[in-house]
């Protein structure tokens, strides 16, 4: 393949079986074949969330901030207490969702780069009652992992639900859904996921789905209105047509299979997968002698790297790092933007993608007069997959 890998946060680089669905004529919405892999989709979304039937899928034509537009602007109602634990860029976001439907939002926020523990959060909960909690699981912005099982466990003891924004996160990192209590998780088909942009995936709890039916209020927003879509969600998982928006076929169909792909790797081999190829990622940057965004190993993403530039290097070092073959992404969140870049690692992702990005940085950092030996890099991520 001589084009460069895209390796950024999403989108990413999708399998050639995943693709080939995006090439086929496409069905009509209500065509018995396209509702025969609707549905299968749906339960395959909940398998791979491991969450148990009684949860609810929703396959939405948008992209991941209109999953996130969808969870809150069902379950929040003007004048809920929403407590938004803000780890970077994208709990920014979930916070001003959650303010334009009308909720008072309380932030809990760390330092770009550092995380917020289940003990800070039961904490904050003890000072005040709260309605509703928002985690993002992996902040993009930053590469901070959050502890969504801890962080879950303090919500619910105090009675609020619990919305995950897992853009990217979904499908590499650990998340048990139902295990864990989590109300309402999320994603963008364009990250772990393996599909391209285009569709909003969530699935949720039968408490979620209580309090939405106990509103007061109706449901700020039209589109996304669970009023509409839940009886298209339950129709086609019993295999029926039905109608409220046409649905992104030709999206659906690719998402069908690349959640099968998923399902026959193993839950738990995506997750041993990603943490695998990140080790080894990250011993590579350490090699070179640079530093990460994230504060400690411990709270490091799976899915992403975000080494800081070297002294001497700035985001003009990704133009070079593009040429030796991988396309990489700049920083993002808003404080420390020109300090770091972003190297994406999820979903269909190998140990050869590892080592040509590796090869890549290594190349363009020399290029960029940073002192860095031929070899370094690959030897320790060599290493690391060698363990
Ligand atoms: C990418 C991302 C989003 C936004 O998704 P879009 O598909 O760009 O709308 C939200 N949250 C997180 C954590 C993300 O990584």
């Amino acid at each position: 393949m001589s084009r460069p890998r895209l390796m950024i946060p999403g989108p990413i680089e999708f399998t050639d079986e995943v693709m080939a669905e995006m090439a086929r004529p496409t069905p009509s919405h209500v065509d018995p074949g396209f509702i025969a892999i609707f549905g299968q989709a749906l339960e395959d979304l909940r398998s791979v969330f491991l969450a148990g039937p009684d949860y609810q899928p929703f396959i939405l034509a948008g992209s991941g901030t209109l999953a996130m537009d969808s969870a809150v602007a069902n379950l929040v109602e003007p004048g809920d207490r929403v407590l938004v634990v803000d780890t970077g860029y994208f709990s920014q976001r979930m916070a001003d969702i959650v303010q334009r439907y009308g909720g008072e939002v309380t932030r809990l926020r760390a330092a770009p780069g550092e995380t917020v523990s289940a003990e800070q959060l039961r904490e904050a909960l003890a000072q005040d009652a709260y309605d509703l909690v928002t985690i993002t699981h992996v902040d993009t912005s930053t590469g901070v992992l959050t502890d969504v099982q801890g962080l879950t466990a303090a919500a619910k003891d105090e009675g609020a639900l619990v919305i995950v924004d897992g853009v990217c996160a979904a499908a590499a990192e650990e998340m048990r859904q139902e295990a864990w209590d989590v109300d309402v998780y999320l994603t963008a088909s364009q990250k772990a996921i393996g599909t391209p942009p285009g569709l909003g995936l969530l699935v949720v709890s039968p408490q979620a789905k209580a309090k939405w039916l106990g509103r007061s209020t109706p449901v700020g927003s039209y589109y996304s209105d669970w009023g509409y879509w839940l009886p298209i969600m339950e129709a086609y998982e019993a295999r029926k047509a039905s109608y409220f928006a046409t649905p992104a076929v030709n999206l659906v169909m690719a998402l069908a299979v690349s959640l099968r792909q998923i399902l026959n790797e193993g839950m738990e081999q995506v997750f041993a997968r990603h943490e695998r190829l990140s080790n080894a990622v990250k011993a590579g940057i350490e090699a070179m002698g640079l530093g990460q965004v994230p504060t400690d190993a411990a709270h490091a993403a799976h899915t992403l790297t975000c080494p800081r530039y070297p002294e001497g290097v700035d985001a003009g070092f990704l133009k070079f790092v593009r040429e030796e073959g991988a396309i990489l992404a700049g920083g993002l969140h808003p404080a420390i933007k020109s300090e770091y870049f972003r190297i994406g690692h999820m979903g269909a992702v190998s140990r050869a993608d590892v080592l040509t990005v590796l090869g890549a940085v290594e190349a363009g950092l020399r290029r960029a007069g940073y002192a860095v030996e031929p070899g370094v890099a690959l030897a320790a991520a060599q290493a690391e997959l060698a363990r």
